[in-house]
């Protein structure tokens, strides 16, 4: 479990301020949480104006930026390097730059600007959910923050000394990790399960608060490019394809300077049908591979639970996805939410099988079983129901798998971020 009792013994960048535990209605809610899982990250060092983020732009800007500085190409390219591999957060950090080209820069109003990390919350089972400040670049004060999760996956991801330090285990604790990325703040799909539909859509993400949201996880982590297992999901906050200028954007960034692969993003769509008829049109070595948030069985059931299926049916869907040509060995994956009663009984398996057979495609169902939220009044399917649920899936031939909920205890598990501590 991660857990730090000494502040003293927290990175000096940062100091640890005790969350008034009471004062959190939603997470007062019987939860099982210890006190001091909860820590909160000193943001006297967060960029607190938003002035010309550089972090969010590609390599091409960068070089037209720095070309209008009269400066030379590889400058553009040391440029990309220090944000994006070596993680860099100040101008002043940039070793390669001459000091006069850093003070031209700030002068010109650039910064790095990168999201920064500003609250942890560390779960029983190894996950770590974060509130990450973000810059909006329209020069307003407000600090809009979002939430990312960090799940750590393998042997030893769950205990160790170092965790009673503050800081994050050294990258040999875990052989693979996952981190959920969020595309909006709030979000407008109204899913009626899901506790981030309660905020509303409040904005979209830029590239590079997307992007620099895996990149202040990454360096948390130590994460390691090339050698380190890191698969990355877009199911946080938000709809990615309502926002998809910036989502493919970040994408980019990832891949192209950051050096993730595509093969290990994946992003779900509740089914907004325009945007899957533009993912289908992205290069494959910049897609990620695409999940449906399926939910339901049948039209009736999915309008009930995700009133956007009115406008998007589950025929709609499908048609839209199977316009996208699938690299070898690809598969597209159905979400499904076991909701107690409403989604989960031995009929709905059967539909579903028989939908996943009629797509045609190359698929698999991921079951999740809800994970509660409050003033959400749907019930936790019964573990005989999940299992039942899986087993008539796997009968049918559908490939089927059981998400495990990670994070419940500090609501970072799916459907349930929703900036827990901000009144
Ligand atoms: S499940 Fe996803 S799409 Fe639906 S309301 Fe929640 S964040 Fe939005």
């Amino acid at each position: 479990m991660r857990r730090i009792r000494h502040a003293a013994d927290f990175t000096p960048l940062v100091r640890l301020v005790r969350h008034e535990w009471s004062k959190c209605s939603i997470l007062s809610h019987g939860m099982a949480i210890r006190f001091n899982q909860l820590v909160r990250l000193d943001a006297g060092n967060a960029p607190r104006e938003s002035l010309r983020p550089l972090f969010g732009l590609d390599a091409e800007t960068l070089s037209a930026l720095l070309a209008e500085l009269r400066e030379p190409a590889f400058r553009a390219r040391q440029l990309t390097e220090a944000l994006y591999r070596q993680h860099i957060t100040e101008l002043d950090a940039i070793s390669t730059f001459p000091s006069t080209l850093r003070r031209r820069l700030a002068g010109a109003g650039w910064q790095v600007g990168r999201p920064q990390i500003v609250q942890i919350f560390g779960s029983v089972d190894g996950t770590e959910r974060y509130l990450v400040e973000c810059q909006n670049g329209t020069g307003r004060s407000d600090h809009d923050t979002v939430e990312t999760v960090w799940m750590p996956e393998g042997d030893g991801g769950e205990d160790g000394d170092e965790a009673e330090s503050g800081e994050p285990k050294d990258t040999k604790s875990w052989s693979r990790a996952t981190i959920c990325v969020s595309s909006q703040i709030g979000c407008a799909v109204n899913c009626q399960f899901c506790l981030t539909a309660k905020l509303g859509l409040q904005r979209n993400l830029t590239p590079g608060e997307i992007a620099g949201q895996v990149v202040s996880v990454m360096e948390r982590h130590k994460v390691e490019v090339g050698r380190d297992r890191l698969n990355l999901v877009f199911m946080g906050m938000g709809e990615p394809f309502l926002n998809y200028a910036n989502f493919m954007a970040a994408v980019r960034l990832l891949v192209r300077a950051v050096g993730l692969s595509p093969r290990r993003m994946t992003v779900s769509t509740s089914g907004i049908v325009p945007g899957i008829e533009q993912f289908a049109q992205e290069p494959p070595d910049l897609r990620p591979k695409l999940a449906i948030s399926l939910n339901a069985p049948n039209d009736a059931v999915r309008t009930e639970v995700m009133p956007i299926n009115r406008k998007w049916p589950i025929q709609s869907v499908i048609d839209a996805v199977r316009r996208i040509e699938l690299r070898p060995r690809e598969r597209i994956t159905f979400e499904y939410v076991l909701l107690s009663g409403v989604t989960d009984r031995p009929e709905h398996a059967q539909q579903v099988a028989r939908l996943v057979r009629r797509t045609n495609l190359p698929a698999k169902v991921n079951l999740i079983a809800w994970n509660p939220g409050p003033g959400i009044s749907y019930s936790m399917p019964a573990p005989e129901s999940i299992e039942g649920f899986k087993a008539a899936l796997a009968a049918e031939g559908v490939p089927v798998y059981l998400r495990q909920p990670r994070g419940r205890d500090i609501y970072a598990a799916c459907g349930q971020l929703k900036r827990t501590v901000e009144g």
